[in-house]
């Protein structure tokens, strides 16, 4: 069965060394996470993750949810008692706001922490994981009275919440939604349709459950302009704002699915349910990116917290088993045979494995520093540039970062040979659970399509030309250093191919949006690649820091830097490849007429 560790030591070097949190201590909430109240609640959090939600993953997917005749969903042996552990320890409140009874701690740790809870159980993470946007899309667009009435529950996992979006006939186009809001008398909406996929739609690990809906009111315009945001709640509250009657909404079915299994992912039937309007009328699908937005980063975190459980067992396996004999002679001739790790190739998936996991932390944590620095940063000047780079990475987070978290879940299983392929190994679960990642949220073609349509442009191309000049800037710093220089020349290039493409689209991309289609997804890895380029850089000239200073910790730093250097011999080179595809345009993608497709 597979096991896990929470990458602590990895996630303190990331938080207190590389981004430097202490640096922050002036800013709201940075003075409570000094370095080692953050390495306090690091260990915490990793212990909490290793040894009460590890151990329920495998359990839990066996056993799935079930959904009983009265239409209630039972979670998995075991995830009832969790969830409560979870809750008294706060993990859920860790950086919610302190108005709403939050600790108000940076999202840079509140993002280390999500990881490790995804790593050692996706499923169950994904409970409370969803509920964090929920109360952002609350606080920014809901009223005074929803707020009180909702958030300080929902903050203390008392009241989890979900996320209500797709239809049968809709799912990336929201301007499809059917689910009607009819205005009531007393000002409240009588929802009425049929919402699918809905993640944690029904469960018995809380005594309510907060659901946002989108809908459409009467005489609301087509298309996306007319939708609107309405929280619902499964059990309307009674006077003194305890569950009460039971809302007209129930679940219809629990999917099948290829994985998560224990997370509940239900049929949801909304028959003239109450509900109250959050934010505008009409304005509900801006109120719902606020939310999706921090779940996209969350499920590039999923896809990290993946890849790192996936290579965790992968290492273990191959340090254990013995096949075959080194290429230069046997290693451990007093065995039969030598281990897995004396294969280049092995080594291979083990070392693409570390680079991104590494490198990819390093950028989910930047992106929970930003989400920081974009609301609480001292200038108006800093709190632009960190939102700019925020919404120009998110994309690449969710895209990027759920791509190769998936690759790295199956090379990992490819390490186990064929038993990565039995159930009982456990592998073959994280290759399960890590491809829903790339599907949900924004499958993540549209991702692409996010980065290349909306978030390139926006401002005049403002958030591209800082990620260039930032990697510029880190580039020309490090070739100083001869330990730094090969792998800045390597990202410097990258950065070139980048730049390159960015001017391609600019001028392809107008005159035929289908150039921009077709180039989308090359864009979003190279821009991943450049992105984890710059990581690297500032990991790597950390540990050279570190080693010049004389640390203790010297097998840290030196397997930082030779994961740094795979990174740019490995990585790398793939960005220029990926621009001379993009550059190839849409002409022969677009050539063949539908018909032609269908074999036969
Ligand atoms: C396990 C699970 C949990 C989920 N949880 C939730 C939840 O909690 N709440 C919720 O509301 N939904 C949820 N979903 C739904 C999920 O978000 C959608 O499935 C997803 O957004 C894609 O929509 P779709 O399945 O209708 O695919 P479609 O929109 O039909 O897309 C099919 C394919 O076409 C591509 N495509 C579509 N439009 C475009 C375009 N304009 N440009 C380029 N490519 C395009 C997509 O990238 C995709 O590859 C969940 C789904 C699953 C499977």
């Amino acid at each position: 069965m597979p096991s896990f560790v929470a990458p602590t030591r990895d996630a303190r070097f990331v938080i207190n060394e590389v981004l430097r949190i202490d640096d922050y201590a002036e800013l709201p909430g940075f003075a409570g996470a000094s370095a080692d109240i953050v390495d306090a609640v690091i260990e915490e959090a990793g212990k909490f993750a290793s040894e009460v939600l590890a151990p329920l993953n495998a359990s839990g997917d066996q056993e799935g949810c079930t959904r009983q005749q009265d239409g209630s969903v039972a979670t998995p042996a075991g995830f009832k008692e969790a969830h409560g552990q979870f809750r008294e320890s706060g993990w859920g409140t860790l950086s919610a706001p302190e108005e709403f009874g939050g600790q108000g701690m940076p999202h840079v740790l509140g993002f280390a922490v999500e990881e490790f809870m995804s790593a050692a159980n996706m499923a169950f993470a994904m409970y409370p994981g969803l509920t964090g946007g929920a109360v952002n899309a609350l606080l920014a667009k809901g009223s005074t009275d929803q707020q009180q009435t909702y958030l300080p529950k929902m903050v203390a996992n008392e009241w989890l919440g979900t996320m209500n979006l797709t239809e049968p006939q809709c799912g990336t186009d929201l301007g499809l939604i059917r689910t009607k809001a009819e205005p009531q008398a007393d000002g409240s909406f009588a929802i009425t349709g049929t919402k699918i996929f809905i993640s944690a739609g029904e469960h018995d690990l809380t005594d309510n459950i907060i659901h946002l809906v989108l809908a459409r009111t009467p005489d609301a315009p087509e298309g996306t302009k007319g939708i609107s945001l309405f929280v619902v709640p499964k059990f309307l509250l009674d006077a003194d704002g305890n569950p009460g009657e039971r809302n007209a909404v129930m679940c219809g079915a629990i999917e099948h699915k290829m994985g998560i299994h224990a997370n509940a992912t239900c049929v949801m039937n909304y028959d003239g349910a109450t509900g109250w309007l959050v934010g505008e009328e009409n304005k509900g699908l801006a109120a719902m990116f606020i939310m999706m937005n921090a779940a996209r980063l969350g499920v590039g975190i999923q896809g990290l917290a993946q890849a790192e459980a996936a290579y965790q067992n992968g290492v273990s396996y191959a340090q254990e088993r013995r096949q075959g004999r080194a290429l230069t002679g046997p290693e451990d001739p007093n065995e039969k045979a030598d281990t897995l790790m004396v294969h280049p190739d092995v080594r291979r998936m083990l070392m693409d494995s570390r680079a991104f996991t590494e490198g990819m932390r390093a950028l989910a944590l930047w992106a929970g520093l930003l989400v920081d620095l974009s609301h609480k940063a001292a200038t108006e000047e800093d709190r632009t540039a960190a939102d700019d780079l925020l919404g120009l990475l998110t994309p690449v987070i969710k895209g990027y970062g759920t791509d190769l978290g998936y690759k790295v879940a199956t090379d990992m299983q490819q390490v186990w040979g064929g038993h990565g392929y039995i159930v009982e190994n456990g592998m073959e679960q994280f290759v399960r659970d890590a491809r829903i990642a790339m599907i949900y949220e924004g499958a993540n073609g549209v991702q692409a399509m996010d980065l290349v349509g909306r978030k390139l442009a926006m401002n005049g191309g403002r958030a591209i030309q800082a990620l260039f000049a930032e990697v510029g800037k880190e580039c020309a710093a490090a070739k100083a250093d001869e330990r730094l220089a090969d792998l800045a020349g390597r990202v410097e290039k990258a950065n070139g191919e980048l730049q390159a493409a960015t001017m391609w689209l600019m001028q392809n991309g107008l005159s035929n949006p289908n150039n921009a289609g077709a180039g989308a997804y090359d864009y979003m890895h190279l821009t991943g690649i450049v992105a984890l380029g710059l990581m690297w850089l500032r990991m790597a000239g950390t540990a050279v820091a570190a080693l010049d200073g004389g640390s203790s910790d010297k097998a840290f730093y030196e397997a930082k830097l030779v994961t740094a250097r795979h990174f740019g011999e490995r990585f790398t080179p793939e960005a220029g490849a990926l621009r001379r595809r993009m550059e190839a345009g849409c002409e022969a993608i677009m050539a063949l007429p539908d018909e032609a497709f269908v074999r036969g």
